[in-house]
C-alpha cells in the first residue's frame, strides 16, 4: 500500500502532479476539489450550497470533506490512494490521521510544491479560460490564496514538523516534466 498526499496553495500544480503520478502508480486519486466540483453538477440544494462557498473561494465545511475522504478511504483505495487538496485544515488532518491509524495505514510520502503568488495568480488566470471555472477569476483568487495561506500552510508546516522524513518541498517553478521526474525519483 502506498499513500501519499499533495500540498501546495492554488494554482501550484499539485492537482496535475497528483493525476499523472497517480496514473505511474495506478492508485486513485482523491482531488476533493473535483469529488465537490462533480456533486456541484447534480443541482439540489446542497449542490447549490456547495457551490457558492466554492465560488467564493472559501473552504467547505469540515464535516463534508471529512465524510468524502472516509467514504473514499474505506471503499476505493485496497492499494493506496493520492490526496489532493485534503487535508486543508488542522481539524481535517487530525481526522485523517485517525482514520488511518484505526486502519493500520501509514503516510508514505507527503509532496509540498510551492511559487511565488504572482507566478500563482497568471497561472490561474490561464487556468480560468482553458477549464471555464468560476472560482479562478482574479478576485476570488485572492480570497483562496488567504485561506490557504491563513488555514492550509498551517497544516502542511505541522506535516513537516511530524513527518519530516517522507516530507518533499518541490520548487513549483520548474517546467512541469522536471518537476515530474523530481517526483518519481523520490518516489
Ligand atoms: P481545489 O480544486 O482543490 O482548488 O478546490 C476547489 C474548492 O473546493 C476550494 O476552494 C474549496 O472551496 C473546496 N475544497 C476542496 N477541498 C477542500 C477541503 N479539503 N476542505 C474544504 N474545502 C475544500
Amino acid at each position: 500500500m502506498r499513500n501519499i498526499i499533495f500540498f501546495g496553495p492554488p494554482g501550484a500544480g499539485k492537482g496535475t502532479q497528483a493525476k499523472t503520478i497517480s496514473t505511474y502508480l495506478k492508485l486513485p486519486h482523491l482531488s476533493t476539489g473535483e469529488i465537490l466540483r462533480s456533486k456541484i453538477t447534480q443541482k439540489d440544494q446542497i449542490a447549490l450550497q456547495l457551490k457558492e462557498i466554492i465560488d467564493s473561494g472559501k473552504l467547505v465545511s469540515d464535516e463534508i470533506l471529512n465524510q468524502i475522504v472516509a467514504e473514499k478511504i474505506s471503499t476505493d483505495c485496497e492499494d493506496g490512494f493520492i490526496l489532493d487538496g485534503y487535508p486543508r485544515t488542522l481539524y481535517q488532518a487530525n481526522f485523517l490521521n485517525n482514520l488511518l491509524e484505526n486502519k493500520n495505514y501509514k503516510l508514505n510520502h507527503i509532496f509540498n510544491i510551492d511559487l511565488s503568488f504572482d507566478i500563482l495568480k497568471k497561472r490561474i488566470l490561464k487556468r480560468s479560460t482553458e477549464e471555464n471555472r468560476e472560482d479562478d477569476n482574479a478576485s476570488v483568487i485572492e480570497t483562496r490564496f488567504n485561506e490557504y495561506n491563513k488555514t492550509t500552510k498551517p497544516v502542511s508546516d505541522f506535516y513537516k514538523k511530524d513527518f519530516n522524513e517522507i516530507y518533499y518541498d518541490i520548487d513549483g517553478n520548474d517546467q512541469i516534466e522536471k518537476i515530474t521526474n523530481k517526483i518519481k525519483q523520490i518516489l
